[in-house]
């Protein structure tokens, strides 16, 4: 197994409730060149959590950081003029807690971070800090 330390969140950058799935950011991400999806969980609007890419294997979703961390990602972070903002549902909001909490279970000297905090951009739409790490 890898050794991970830390657990990045994304959101897909999608708008305000609609629903995607893996297979759609499978095929988003094969057509920048992936080999398949990058993420290794999603969260559906509904709180559901699918599997993308095998925790074994190494992501592609944080550049620098992908070697030693899961990267999970919601669906959503954009309004409906496509502006970044914190869409998650409450059945996203308790999934992700879930997840996040199985996760340091399973890496317990895993930190929990937004890929904002590696990359210039808005993602994952919230305050990750503030939520997982006091
Ligand atoms: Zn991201």
């Amino acid at each position: 197994m890898r050794r991970i330390d830390k657990i990045i969140i994304h959101c897909s950058a999608t708008k305000e409730g609609q629903h995607f799935t893996v297979e759609d950011i499978d095929r988003w991400h094969k057509a920048r060149g992936f080999a398949k999806i990058g993420y290794h969980h999603v969260v559906y609007l509904d709180g559901s959590v699918h599997k993308g890419r095998n925790e074994s294997l190494l992501g592609a979703h944080c550049l620098g950081h992908n070697a030693t961390s899961v990267g999970i990602c919601y669906i959503g972070g954009l309004d409906e003029n496509g502006r970044p903002k914190d869409t998650r549902t409450d059945k996203q909001n308790e999934a992700l807690t879930r997840l996040v909490s199985g996760l340091q279970i399973k890496y317990p000297k895993a930190t929990v971070h937004g890929h904002n905090e590696f990359a210039a951009k808005a993602c994952p739409c919230f305050d990750v800090k503030k939520e997982f790490r006091l």
